[in-house]
């Protein structure tokens, strides 16, 4: 809901491994747009470590933190002192993933279009963890009623406005209740509690393990999907196998004040450097940075522009094409 603005400020993070092919690459079909972009550029994960010791350098952070948005490419061994890090200090509590079926994709089916919206800040990912005694270990799972109805609430206006392009306008809750029944208990009763602000929207909600199996049996159904941390972390992989794999799946983490976008896949190590890693998820990234910026024209005509790539497989040798990624992404910026 941000109001357009004449100049965007972005934070250009390449990080590791194909981060550096496939964050420049994005880059030039963002420019292609011809919205008012200045991209400052920032270090983070193993190669500055390695220099400096540092993985996530303060400057870094405050780069982050002056710009209107953060395009973040991957983070090798460090990605626990970067991305994870760069999440709770920019306070992100939303990870989006969509999940979305291009013509020219080996895809389940194709009329899958959906949203996983993950709970980014608690759950197990606190990180608390003990021996309590010798050979017995425990992990806190913290569930608060602050951040269920923060991501409700963001889970039921994402809904509102997607349904406002035609989708559904359904909210799906998945948890697992049944087992977890004081914690999973409030995350569904506030789930409900939050539905009521919101009547024009339908909800409804399933068990972790059913709403997995449904994710592949009939993912066409679903419209936004809201979860917890772990939760949404594994069937947000699953889903993206659904529509192509990790080369496809792009995704943004929401705050109140910031924004940080990232592919879902992280710095391939066993294919970087070889100019043949697939751009797709980065550049499907930037269309989520552009919609966030309330750059919606533009975010189009870049998804239009990707789509006419994909389904001409003027793609990496992973989508069955014969460009690198450079290529790739030039064609997809003269289409721009
Ligand atoms: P990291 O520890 O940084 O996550 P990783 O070895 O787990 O690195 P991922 O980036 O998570 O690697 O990807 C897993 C595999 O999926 C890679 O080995 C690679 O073959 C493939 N892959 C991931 N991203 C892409 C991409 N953009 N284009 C093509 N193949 C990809
Ligand atoms: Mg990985």
């Amino acid at each position: 809901n941000k109001t357009v603005k004449d100049m965007y400020k972005i934070c250009v993070i390449e990080g590791d491994g194909i981060g550096r092919e496939v964050v420049p690459a994005t880059v030039n079909v963002l420019k292609a747009t011809g919205v008012d972009f200045e991209f400052v550029h920032a270090e983070a994960g193993d190669e500055v470590f390695e220099k400096t010791g540092v993985a996530l350098p303060e400057e870094t952070i405050n780069t982050a933190k002056e710009c209107d948005a953060v395009l973040f490419g991957a983070a090798g061994e460090t990605a626990a002192d970067v991305i994870v890090k760069l999440r709770k200090i920019l306070n992100t509590y939303a990870n989006v993933r969509p999940v979305k079926a291009y013509k020219g994709i080996n895809c389940l089916k194709d009329n899958i279009d959906y949203v996983i919206v993950r709970e980014n800040t608690e759950g197990l990912y606190k990180g608390i963890e003990a021996e309590i005694t010798d050979g017995v270990y425990t992990a806190t799972r913290v569930i608060t009623r602050e951040a269920c109805e923060k991501i409700f609430k963001f889970a039921f206006e994402m809904a509102k406005d997607r349904k406002k392009q035609g989708k559904e306008g359904k909210v799906t809750c998945t948890h697992k209740a049944n087992v977890l029944k004081l914690s999973d208990g409030a995350f569904k009763s506030i789930f409900y509690e939050v539905a009521k602000n919101y009547p024009e929207i339908k909800t409804n909600d399933f068990y972790i393990d059913a709403m997995n199996m449904y994710a592949v049996l009939r993912p066409e159904t679903f419209d936004v999907v809201v979860t917890s941390n772990l939760f949404g972390d594994i069937l947000s992989d699953g889903a993206a196998g659904t529509v192509g794999g990790l080369g496809m799946a792009p995704s943004a983490n929401i705050g109140d004040e910031y924004g940080l976008f990232e592919p879902v896949h992280g710095s391939a190590p066993d294919i970087a450097g070889k100019g043949i890693a697939n751009p797709t998820a980065t550049i499907l990234t930037g269309v989520l940075m552009l919609r966030y910026l309330g750059e919606n024209k533009a975010a189009d005509r870049v998804e239009k522009a990707l789509e006419e790539v994909l389904e001409n497989k003027l793609t990496t040798p992973d989508l069955g094409g014969t460009l690198t990624t450079f290529e790739m992404a030039e064609e997809v910026a003269k289409r721009v």
